[in-house]
């Protein structure tokens, strides 16, 4: 067979990498340059040339879409399936071999997987039998103590705890539950990963079959490797090994999930023979694109140095709309969205990215009310979320005490001592007398519970009745806020130390925004506002969905997004505080991986690229008034093109559906055009003074400088300060003293 379709259509520096000699190789290069398509080729020049069995190949790639496109691609490379190729995830390939070597591994053979729920599950067991209190041992935090261990290479056995008895409790918890584990033959998912270095550790001949089988081991988004799974992976390669690795400092963006990009650095230092390939061209983006990102990720200090360049064509610049709203945001993209359809074009050619999925809801409403078919990637429509979903709950059992499942789904959540037998004794009163669960829950108060039980579910009762005869009147926005307070969702969630919890407490704080944003008039009913409401977003839940195969606008989180294209991509909400986030605002670090998050953003588009943010935005329930992103104002200027509104109207328009009904855009009069500020290069050069230098402030105290802009007199720097935090100062009278 001939070679030619492998090599066809590669470039001269693809095609180096692809026939590498055989050996440890190195893969670094920027976004859409062929990182993955070449990855995916070795695997055909493998087989094909150097005539390797795909029994002795193994690749990994972040997601199972992922793995899937790779067998597919090779697939249709070599003409034939590759049979016993092994493509997949890390967990995915862990767990494979588990299920081999379940023996060795220490494991039982009917060994189960635990998602994350039930793992928590399996804490709070563990911590009832120690009779620990669990507001004081959150199961949450304990899950994350383990996890985070486990993912950093380290048993119970490894941990010391000093003289701190808080963590000398984490330590004997861990323990506890590796037994527990252990007794009930469990897995969760970090524990995939770590057992599954350990059995090639402690088991030499076995890591010796391994290594004589997997020669060729390839791996996609490298950069994003955390340590367990590096050092795994350095274990199989051994000293003979051919790890063929590709990946891009500068799409680093799991650093928060443990993550290191340092492996990058570190696979050069353990295998010295790597041989390094540079991809310069990128074949995906326009040139405005690629230059507009290349403008930005230049801000990030500590590259490892990539050029990249295109020889396409320079096509459109990039825009730039200033909303009004977050509504009207929202408004625009649709807008622009049908005319390209109305031109022929497809709605999956657009991706609409955010950084956090709380954005999502806008975007749903506004494409449910204009018939826009959309999808919501890596995460569930709004109100499908299970914390959104139990809130609405408790809301209809306000409305109605009659609902049966909104009782069951809530009634011991959060925890309140109503286990199953009680909820059991309660469904089977119910079903005697043929009542709703609501009212044979008052009738066995006392009789058929026990008095602890009969305590609780008194609480619940008075709470659900109370917080109805409170919220009456209310408006429906404080309605919704104050059965979250009362019901103690949000201080259930907020407990959750995990990414999870806080996205939880944003996607409910951004139900308290959906209900300020609706709007019952137009409704063709009389419903009291909770009634409509709820009748709402139950009819919205159920319709208007679209499949991954139809064809629809793409909606996900910049994290969602890597790896993939799409010929039109809007970033939204562009602001401060939003993107980059507050959270990771505050240091260099968490700073230069949100800027790598929105490089990995602006290197999705292959012919379009909207930049969007909200003058003022509803988010979480509150409303701010935001600065444009930096992000926007590191865009080298000359490729943005702002979009002016089309029409001003008198005043701003509180819903877009109704600004729709009168047939306009909503737009707010005389709004302040946007200024992109000076450029960087016109900072006076003070020494010492620097993006990432330290400084002391007469003041304030020491710091790190964050953000420099303007000139002369208006030259302003901004500082993260230990104590004070962060603060924008004019750099005439700060007296910054370089440490
Ligand atoms: P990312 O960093 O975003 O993961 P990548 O480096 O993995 O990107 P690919 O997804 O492999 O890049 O390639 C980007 C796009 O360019 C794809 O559509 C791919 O088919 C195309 N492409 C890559 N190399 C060539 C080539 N030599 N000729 C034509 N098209 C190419
Ligand atoms: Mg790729």
């Amino acid at each position: 067979m001939s070679l030619d379709p492998i090599l066809e259509r590669l470039n001269a520096a693809q095609r180096a990498a692809v026939t590498a000699p055989l050996g440890p190789v190195l893969v670094l290069a920027g976004a859409g340059s062929g990182k993955t398509r070449v990855l995916t080729h070795r695997i055909a020049w493998l087989i094909q040339a150097e005539g390797v069995s795909p029994h002795a190949i193994l690749a990994v790639t972040f997601t199972n879409k992922a793995a899937g496109e790779m067998r597919a691609r090779v697939e249709s490379l070599l003409g034939m399936p590759p049979g016993v190729l092994w493509i997949g995830t890390f967990h995915g390939i862990a767990h494979r071999l588990l299920r081999r070597h379940w023996h060795e591994a220490g494991l039982i053979e009917s060994f189960q997987i635990i998602d994350s729920e039930d793992q928590q599950r399996l804490i709070k067991k563990l911590l009832k039998a120690q009779q620990l209190d669990e507001t004081r041992w959150v199961p949450r935090e304990v899950q994350w103590f383990i996890n985070s261990n486990k993912d950093e290479g380290r048993r119970s056995k490894h941990l010391k705890a000093g003289n701190d008895p808080i963590r000398a409790q984490m330590i004997r918890l861990y323990a506890l539950y590796e037994d527990a584990c252990a007794r009930s033959g469990v897995v969760d998912f970090a524990e995939l990963l770590l057992r599954a270095y350990e059995v090639w550790r402690d088991q030499p001949a076995l890591l010796e079959h391994y290594r004589q089988r997997f020669r060729h081991v390839l791996v996609d988004e490298f950069q994003d490797t955390n340590t367990i799974q590096y050092a795994w992976l350095k274990l199989l390669a051994g000293a003979q090994g051919c790890p063929f690795v590709v990946g891009d400092d500068d799409q680093s963006v799991y650093g928060w999930r443990g993550a290191r990009v340092e492996n990058l650095q570190q696979f050069s230092r353990d295998f010295p023979a790597v041989k390094l390939f540079r991809l310069e061209q990128n074949y995906r983006s326009t040139g405005s694109i690629l230059a507009a990102a290349n403008g930005l990720i230049a801000n990030n200090s500590g590259r490892l140095g990539k050029t990249l360049w295109t020889s396409g064509e320079h096509g459109e610049p990039i825009r730039l709309y200033a909303a009004f709203n977050e509504r009207d945001e929202a408004e625009f993209v649709c807008q622009r969205i049908r005319d390209h359809v109305a031109h022929g074009g497809l709605h999956r050619d657009v991706a609409i990215l955010y950084r956090s999925n709380a954005q999502s809801r806008v975007f749903e409403e506004t494409f449910l009310a204009a018939r826009v078919p959309y999808r919501v990637y890596g995460g569930l429509r709004f109100f499908e979320r299970a914390e959104i979903k139990d809130a609405l709950a408790y809301l209809r059992l306000i409305a109605n005490r009659r609902d049966d499942a909104s009782f069951e789904r809530v009634v011991n959540l959060p925890t309140r001592g109503i286990g199953a037998k009680s909820l059991e004794t309660l469904r089977s009163a119910a079903r005697e007398a043929g009542c709703p669960l609501w009212e044979a829950a008052h009738a066995c108060l006392g009789e058929a519970l026990g008095p602890k039980a009969s305590t609780a579910l008194r609480g619940f009762l008075e709470l659900i009745e109370r917080l109805a005869e409170e919220v009456r009147g209310l408006a429906l926005h404080e309605q919704v806020d104050r059965m979250l307070a009362a019901s103690g969702l949000i201080e259930f969630h907020k407990r959750d130390k995990a990414e999870r919890g806080e996205a939880r407490v944003e996607n409910l704080e951004e139900l308290v925004s959906a209900a300020r944003g609706f709007n019952s008039e137009g409704l063709d009913s009389d419903l009291p506002p909770l009634e409509a409401f709820l009748a709402h977003v139950t009819l919205e839940s159920g319709e208007g969905q679209a499949d991954a195969w139809e064809d629809c606008v793409q909606m996900m989180t910049l994290h969602t997004a890597k790896g993939l294209e799409f010929p039109i991509v809007f970033l939204c909400g562009m602001e401060d505080g939003l993107f980059p986030h507050q959270r990771s605002s505050g240091d260099l670090e968490g700073l230069e991986e949100e800027r790598r998050l929105c490089y990995v953003g602006m290197t999705r588009a292959m012919k379009q690229l909207y930049l969007t943010y909200a003058e003022q935005r509803r988010l979480h329930g509150i409303d701010s008034f935001s600065q444009p992103s930096r992000f926007i104002k590191e865009t080298p200027e000359e490729l943005l093109e702002e979009i002016r509104p089309r029409l001003q109207v008198s005043r701003p328009v509180a819903s877009g559906r109704f600004a729709r009904e009168l047939g306009y855009e909503p737009v707010p009069v005389s709004r302040p055009r946007y200024v992109p500020r000076a450029p960087r290069e016109e900072t006076p050069p003070i020494p010492g003074i620097r993006l990432g230098a330290r400084v002391r402030h007469g003041k304030f105290g020491e710091g790190v400088i964050l953000d420099l802009e303007g000139s002369g007199p208006q030259a302003r720097v901004q500082v993260n300060f230990e104590r004070q935090g962060t603060k924008w100062l004019v750099m005439q009278y700060a007296n910054l003293e370089p440490l």
